[in-house]
């Protein structure tokens, strides 16, 4: 690639000097410039078939914000060894270190928050796509694809509710829907099964909230849903149920080489050894890399705003819809800050609209802003009119972690010989988690045998991860035996989502010894419906802090020093 040719082209356009450097494997920038979006693009300009993009432009005046770790320091994993130690408690960490445990090895998941689905995986729409948008042979179509087809049976074995409903991409204009006929026969060649075109009055008798819409829409059935923490919290319970360890406020802080090859592995609560290192680490991938030599890609965060609709909204579509590629509001919308997304009907029976996507300079902004949200509803709403602000009852961002290649990293270090890398997991990454997991455990396997170390089968591995009581599911028969054997199945905390304080306690009880507020709602969704967490959120509070043997103000909302109460104010 001639990069003096890009280099003078970003000069003339940005007024940004550029100064690159190239090796075998990237390109590497360097300079600055006041604009962020504006260094994210000159990144993709440098894009080239075969080379990754490290982004080292500067933003003028900007300092990083401090990375989020955890206020504690002990020894409690000094001197440890591991066969495999990986980095990152998202879906891709916790589903890889699963995986692992079909072999018998010594496996150590760490995780520097105080649960697992605390960056990406917990905060995203959980959509399992079906791959239509996924144009050339790329990692993320090869396991998209493949993770959709194979979704029905990992959720079934870990207990996870998923509903393959579909999805409808609404066009608003003959033209569109003429180029869609491309989709369908692309979707068709990458083996995605079904998609076809649906007609105004099919699309209007389906879905009556966008009649005035659409003139068609690009129907995809293999899509589905899912609850992206309750899966990830899966993979990390079964995990764990087959002999993983899972270390939480566990940050990785540096690594030490010796012959190449990292030798161990620095945290807050000590330094261990690891025979293999897999890096999950999201929007710190490249980071993780850097600490050991290796950093040879860019990750550059992408926030994705969401807002919550209440489940009893009325007036809103009962499928999920898109919208798709626009003539009429490209102007309005083509800037970027909107795309994708839909409105979705969660595998939780509630409604999500969004997300829309912001480039942002720091890695752990998930702060929400009045012009995302705005946008956000505009584009919705303008393709379901019946939509309405009132029924908005909570709004959430995410950060995704595109590479400037804007595909999937997934292969063992061209330099760093016992250094997986897991990177670039953007969306679909909950889509395609359980089939890459599957081959990052091969390469983690081929890698130890090649390094003359023994990975024999695990016979004791069990794939399946007992299905938690979900009482609001049952009829009411098997509800009543329910309550019969077990009187706090009985008694509702949380009245928004009808969850019990038997659920509750199951949910205390859980093997990665979650027992924060927000580890409940992440795993049975109390407090997740319309007050929020108003009424229950003491209940709760209450209850953990009885099952630890504790107080009130030891129990943390999530991570250390989170504490929601101080003390007390009255006695009674
Ligand atoms: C708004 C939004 C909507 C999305 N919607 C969808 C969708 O509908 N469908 C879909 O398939 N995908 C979707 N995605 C993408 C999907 O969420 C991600 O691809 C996926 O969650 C990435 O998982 P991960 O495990 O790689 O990263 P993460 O979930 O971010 O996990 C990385 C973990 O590493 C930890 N970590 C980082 N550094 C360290 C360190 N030094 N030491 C210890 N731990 C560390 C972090 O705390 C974090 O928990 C969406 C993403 C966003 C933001």
């Amino acid at each position: 690639m001639n990069y003096e040719k890009i280099t003078k082209k970003v000069a003339k356009q940005y007024g940004v000097d550029v100064e690159v450097s190239a090796d075998e494997r990237s390109v590497f920038l360097r300079g600055q410039c006041g604009n962020w979006a504006d260094i994210v693009a000159i990144g993709k300009m440098y894009v080239t078939e075969g080379k990754h993009v490290v982004n080292d432009i500067q933003l003028i005046g900007h300092t990083e914000q401090p990375e989020r770790l955890p206020k504690l320091t002990d020894s409690a994993l000094d001197g440890t060894s591991w066969d495999v130690v990986v980095i990152g408690g998202g879906i891709s960490g916790c589903a890889v270190a699963r995986e692992l445990t079909r072999y018998k090895l010594k496996v150590l998941l760490v995780e520097k928050h105080s649960d697992v689905a605390r960056g990406a995986s917990g905060a995203n729409n959980g959509m399992v796509h079906a791959g239509i948008d996924l144009k050339h042979q790329c990692l993320k179509l090869k396991y998209g694809v493949g993770g959709n087809a194979i979704y029905g049976d990992v959720c079934k074995e870990l207990g996870v509710d998923f509903r393959r409903s579909g999805q409808y991409v609404i066009f608003d204009s003959k033209l569109i829907r003429f180029f869609a006929k491309g989709t369908v026969k692309r979707a068709t060649r990458h083996g995605i099964p079904g998609v076809r075109i649906l007609g105004k009055d099919e699309i209007a008798q389906v879905e009556p909230a966008v009649k005035d819409f659409a003139v068609g829409a690009l129907y995809a059935p293999s899509t589905g849903y899912v609850s992206p923490y309750q899966l990830t919290i899966a993979y990390a319970e079964n995990a764990v149920q087959n002999g993983a360890t899972v270390s939480l406020n566990t940050a990785v802080l540096g690594m030490e080489m010796a012959d190449g090859l990292v030798a161990k592995v620095v945290t807050n609560r000590g330094t261990l050894s690891a025979k293999c290192v897999v890096n999950c680490a999201g929007v710190f991938a490249d980071k993780v890399a850097a600490m050991a030599g290796d950093r040879y890609f860019s990750i550059h965060p992408r926030r994705g705003t969401d807002l919550m609709l209440d489940p009893k909204a009325e007036g809103v579509p009962t499928q999920t819809i898109s919208m798709g590629p626009s003539l009429k509001s490209v102007s309005k919308f083509g800037s970027g800050s909107t795309k994708g997304g839909g409105v979705i009907r969660t595998a939780d029976g509630n409604y999500l609209l969004g997300p829309d996507a912001v480039e942002i300079p720091d890695r752990e902004d998930t702060s929400t802003n009045a012009q995302s949200l705005a946008n956000v509803f505009a584009k919705h709403s303008q393709v379901c009119p019946t939509l309405r602000r009132s029924d908005i009852i909570a709004y959430f961002s995410g950060v995704r972690a595109p590479t400037y290649e804007e595909d999937f990293i997934i292969e063992r270090s061209a330099k760093v010989a016992n250094l997986v890398h897991v990177a670039g997991i953007q969306s679909p990454g909950i889509t395609a988690a359980p089939l890459f997991s599957k081959d990052v455990a091969e390469i983690v396997r081929q890698y130890l045998l090649s390094a003359g170390e023994q990975v024999v089968l695990n016979d004791a591995f069990d794939p399946v991860r007992p299905r938690p009581v979900k009482a609001r599911q049952l009829d009411d028969d098997a509800r009543d035996k329910l309550i019969q054997s077990d009187p706090d199945f009985g008694k509702i905390i949380c009245r928004c989502e009808e969850i019990s304080l038997g659920e509750i306690k199951q949910a205390l009880h859980n093997p990665l010894g979650v027992h924060t507020i927000d580890g409940v709602k992440r795993r049975v969704r109390a407090g997740m419906g319309r007050c929020q967490g108003g009424f229950c959120m003491p209940l709760i509070t209450d209850i953990i802090a009885k099952e630890t043997n504790g107080q009130c103000t030891d129990v943390a909302k999530d991570d250390i020093g989170s504490n929601v109460a101080v003390g007390k104010i009255k006695e009674v």
